[in-house]
């Protein structure tokens, strides 16, 4: 019991260790056009993800997050797999599931809007295998059709239609740019 309490006290101390856990990500579709935010912070259970975007197809949407930090469109396949850290299986409704990545759909309003507060259950912004930052980040991923939560490897989701890049050296620099133009000319000088 003595354990546990000093296991207890060491995580909350790590909690309150000042380190920049809630990050803004613009989200763009296959034309490159800025359509909403996904905004990352810590949370109790795992990181919270306010998402809002606008544009897409009325119903609900598969929204995953992926391996890479990197949203090249129009078929953002560069985003990679879903974020699997312990080579689970794909699927909420999988046992032998589910990514980490993986999320309940989101569902767009008649005119397109999706407004949806999201947890990515055991994760987390600071350090450590489950970290959305590990390596040069992630990116979070909608996809033309729902999410079945079972069927492998993305839940027969479709096309992916928008991405956001959560990015750790960008956000290094600090603010990722927030006007449109300014991305798809960065893009054609590649
Ligand atoms: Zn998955």
């Amino acid at each position: 019991m003595m354990r546990m309490m000093i296991v207890f006290l060491f995580v909350f101390l790590a909690g309150c260790q000042n380190e920049t856990t809630a990050r803004k990500v613009d989200i763009y579709n296959g034309s490159g056009d800025m359509i909403g935010t996904a905004a990352f912070s810590e949370g109790k259970d795992g990181v919270n993800i306010k998402v809002k975007v606008t544009g897409l197809k009325p119903g609900p949407h598969g929204i995953h997050i992926h391996e890479i930090p990197s949203c090249k469109g129009p078929d953002f396949k560069s985003a990679g797999n879903h974020l699997n850290p312990e080579g689970k299986k794909h699927g909420l409704m999988n046992q032998d599931g589910a990514h980490l990545g993986d999320l309940p759909n989101i569902q767009a309003d008649g005119s397109g809007k999706a407004d949806a507060d999201l947890t990515v259950s055991g994760a987390t912004m600071k350090e450590g295998k489950k970290s959305l930052l590990n390596k040069a980040g992630s990116s979070i991923v909608i996809t033309e059709d729902p999410d079945d939560g079972m069927t492998e490897p993305s839940g027969d989701s479709g096309q992916r239609i928008a991405c956001g890049e959560l990015n750790v050296e960008k956000n290094k620099k600090g603010k990722s740019p927030s006007d449109p133009t300014d991305i798809k000319e960065k893009k054609q000088g590649e």
